[in-house]
Order: C-alpha cells, then structure tokens, then sequence
C-alpha cells in the first residue's frame, strides 16, 4: 500500500515539473552523418546548447588528429614516418592503447594495421577492385598489431606498416562526447554517430531511450528495438559499406587481418552494448570478423558487455543482459546465449 501511494506521489511531481528543452546538431564528421540531440539538465536552460558546441568542437578537432586523408593529421605524420618514433596527441594514443588491449584478446580480429588492404579494396577512396591474391598477400607482410610499438606519449610502427583508426575512433569520440555533455551537467541525450549511438540517462520522460537494431537485410527496416539507459550501442554490419564485384559477389568493408579479404563467416552484422563506446565499436568489428563461434566464446570469457548477432540466416542471438529489453518486430528467429 506504501508503495503505490508513494508511486502517486512521484508521478504527480512528474508531471509538475516543466520538460526540459530539447536541443539538437547535426554533422557530417568522421566520414558519416551525426545526430546529437541533448535536454537541458538541472543546471537551467542553455547547459544542453553549451555542451553539443563543445562536442561538435571535439568531433571536428578529433577528425583533424586522427584522419588518414587529412596529410598533417597525427595518423598520417605517423604512417608517412618510415619507423621513426613519432609523438601523438593524447585521443590517438587512447585509441590506439585500447586497439592493441583489444588486439590482442581476440587473436588480431580487430587490427588497425589492415590499413593498406582497406585503401587497396578501395573503401578509403571508393573506386572499388577486387586485388589479385599476390598483391594482398604482398601487402599482409607487413600488417600485424605487434608492428605498433607504444612508448609513453610516442608510437612507431615498423617500416611499411600503415595504421587507420576507423574501427574504434566513432566509438572514441561518443565516449568523450558523452563525457563533455556530463560536465555540464546534461543527464538525458541521444546521439547518433553513424551507427555508433550514446543514450545519456533516460528519456525526459523517465523511461528507458529505445534504440532500433537496423535489418541487415533490409535498410528501410529494422529488426528489433533495444531498451537502454546510460549505454553505448555500436553496429558493424556487412551491409554498412560494400560494393558488387565484376563477378556479382558482394565485397564489404571489414577486413579478415588474416586473409586480407572481406570477413565471410556467415556473421552479417553485430551489435554491442556496453559502457566503454570505444570498447564496443572495437568489439563490434572484431566480433564480425571472428563469426559466431568465436564470438559467444569471448563473450562467455570477457563477459563485460552485451552483443546481438545477426547472421546470414538471419538468426538472431542475444545476451541474456539484454534480452528482457529488447522486442522483437521481425520474423526473425531469437536464441539467447547464456
Ligand atoms: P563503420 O566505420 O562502418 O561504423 P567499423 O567500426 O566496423 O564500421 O569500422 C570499419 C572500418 O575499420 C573500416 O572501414 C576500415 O577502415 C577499418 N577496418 C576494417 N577491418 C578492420 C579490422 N579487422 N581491424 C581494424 N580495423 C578494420
Ligand atoms: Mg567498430
């Protein structure tokens, strides 16, 4: 009895109380469309508008460090240094500790040196090839995370060894956007970083930010949605970047470091959620290129996050962290993975 009037109490303090103001921007940034939209915290009005300025600064200042097209960026004074030790900024040395940290507990799945295979296949310019098997063999000579050598504020990578940081940077600069929008004290915002998307607390309204997981299948539907609250939800998919060989196969974005060519494992795009966005947008490339299997088993060993799979069959696997706030609203067939 206590507790239902205590319910009524809350609710009618709830409705008492003014909405806060809902602010938004939107970017072209890191080579994809960026939604952030913020409500005004406790502090008073402006406090939403203050932070998405600062987070849009970062963004653009991140892009400028880290970009391989952008010649005196970090990366590329890094790629061009033949062997030397180079000192970098602060977020890609981030970055790229966090890349080696996840480099190594998947077996080099997730490995920023596939850089030159990435620009040979084309999706760094987007004139699209398909390489003859000599010239990727050629080129995986020299890619492999134990080739990046980390030393306090400076890197150097082996001689014709060349780095990208796409797999984790989305994911980077959403942690620190977050960040920024907490410093001013927003507790409610989405942002959406191209498949890459920060819910900040709960929706003004109390209840849980509701984020649709995309049908890889199928770019006007989507599978599912996802509850969540305080929580990174990042998205690799097969469907995400690809293009059609002159052989009719369909060659997509991410890259088996081992092969050199286009992951095919019958994983066709993975989910994951957790509190750390660039861990979950380095897990979620990583988790693609190791398929199902291996992926259930880092799971069940590293455990700190949630994941979905979706695969070719469209079989849809969940976490059990997770599988009481998502709702299926597709014919997909779900299994929960303990
Ligand atoms: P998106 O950028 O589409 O959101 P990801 O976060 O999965 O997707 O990052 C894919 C990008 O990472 C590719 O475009 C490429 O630049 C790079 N990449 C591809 N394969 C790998 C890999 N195995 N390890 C690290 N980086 C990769
Ligand atoms: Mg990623």
């Amino acid at each position: 009895m206590k507790k239902a009037v205590f319910a009524a109490a809350l609710l009618l303090c709830g409705c008492a109380a003014k909405t806060p103001e809902k602010h938004t921007r939107e970017l072209f940034a890191m080579d994809t469309y960026m939604s952030l939209t913020a409500y005004d915290g406790e502090s008073g009005s402006e406090s939403a508008e203050a932070a998405l300025s600062e987070a849009v600064d970062f963004i653009n200042a991140l892009e400028r460090e880290l970009s391989v097209t952008l010649s005196e960026s970090d990366i590329s004074v890094l790629n061009s240094a033949s062997g030397e030790r180079i000192t970098v900024g602060s977020d890609a040395l981030s970055i790229i500790s966090t890349s080696l940290e996840i480099s190594s507990q998947t077996d080099g799945a997730l490995d920023i040196t596939v850089y030159p295979l990435v620009r040979e296949w084309g999706f760094t310019t987007g004139e699209y090839r398909i390489p003859e098997d000599e010239v990727l063999q050629d080129l995986l000579q020299n890619v492999g995370y134990g080739r990046i050598s980390v030393e306090g504020q400076t890197v150097a990578l082996a001689e014709g060894t060349e780095i990208d940081l796409g797999a984790l940077a989305k994911g980077y600069a959403g942690s620190r956007a977050v960040e920024i929008l907490r410093v001013h004290g927003v507790t409610s915002a989405i942002l959406d970083l191209g498949g890459n998307v920060c819910a900040v607390g709960k929706k003004p309204d109390g209840t849980a930010w509701r984020v649709a997981v995309a049908d890889p299948d199928n770019s006007s539907e989507y599978l599912g949605i996802l509850d969540v609250e305080d929580k990174f939800v990042v998205t690799s998919g097969k469907y995400e970047r690809y293009f059609t060989g002159d052989d009719g196969k369909r060659y997509h974005h991410i890259i088996d470091p081992k092969t050199g060519k286009p992951s095919e494992n019958g994983l066709n795009a993975v989910t994951v959620i957790g509190t750390d966005g660039t861990k979950c947008d380095a897990l979620s490339t990583a988790l693609l290129v190791m398929g199902e299997e291996r992926a259930v088993q880092y799971w069940r060993e590293y455990g700190d996050f949630d994941m979905l799979l979706v695969t070719d069959d469209r079989r849809l696997l969940v976490t059990d962290g997770i599988s009481d706030g998502f709702r299926l609203t597709s014919d997909c067939q779900v299994s929960v993975i303990e």
